[in-house]
């Protein structure tokens, strides 16, 4: 199965693909993990994603494009993969239909998260993770079951997303009304959009998603 998570900045997309790999033992692939992990490394994609990143904009098609190309092949995405984050523009979901089309394969549904816009900065504006294994918390809906410790991992130290500041959220929320939102429309004339409440809590949001899957 495979599977595209659309939804703005805070919508909850990497939370549900983590629960939803799991489940359906397919794999995550976050283009915002892998370009987070490339700028800590300091390889060349790292070096040309970073200003875009800092800034809130979008990284350039060809290098996101690139990234999943190569991804998508790995064998261990043979049995499906939930793209979370990608593709974030009209060129990028046409380059994935070409790839697609090549390997004979197919999205089977494009989840779309939908939440309030002023639920948004309040969402992203709060969250954080283990710094020890990569476990999502937020200041007021997730706090681990005992403050300052992960649930996960048991680590004591947590790190908040560079880019999650006001000023940069600002920034992220209009590139994706500019770019990423016409792929609801492009999704939707496809036949392949399945909207969600994301307003609602984690557990009901997956649930959500697990029904609408069973019905694909
Ligand atoms: P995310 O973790 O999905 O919020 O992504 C973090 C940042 O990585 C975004 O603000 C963009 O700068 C960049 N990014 C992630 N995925 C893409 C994509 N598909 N196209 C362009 N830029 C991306």
């Amino acid at each position: 199965m495979n599977l595209i998570l659309l939804g703005p900045p805070g919508a909850g997309k990497g939370t549900q693909a983590k629960r939803l790999a799991d489940k359906y033992n397919i794999i995550q692939l976050s283009t915002g993990e892998m370009l987070r992990a490339a700028v800590k490394e300091g390889s060349e994609i790292g070096r040309k994603a970073k200003a875009a990143m800092d800034a809130g904009g979008l990284v350039s098609d060809e290098i996101v494009i690139g990234i999943i190309a190569d991804r998508i092949d790995q064998p261990d995405c043979a049995n499906g993969y939930i793209l979370d984050g990608f593709p974030r523009t009209l060129a990028q979901a046409a380059a994935l239909e070409t790839l697609l089309a090549e390997k004979k394969r197919e999205i089977n549904a494009v989840i779309n998260i939908k939440v309030d816009d002023d639920a948004m900065i309040e969402r992203i504006s709060g969250r954080y993770a283990c710094a020890k294994c990569g476990a999502g918390y937020h200041d007021v809906y997730l706090k681990p079951a005992k403050a300052g410790v992960c649930d996960t991992c048991a680590g004591t130290e947590f790190t908040r997303r560079a880019d999650d500041n006001p000023e940069t959220v600002r920034s992220r929320l209009m590139a994706y009304y500019r770019e990423t939102a016409p792929l609801i429309g492009f999704y939707f004339a496809k036949g392949k959009l399945r909207n969600v409440d994301g307003m609602a809590t984690i557990d009901q949001v997956t649930r959500e998603i697990e029904g609408v899957l069973a019905k694909i």
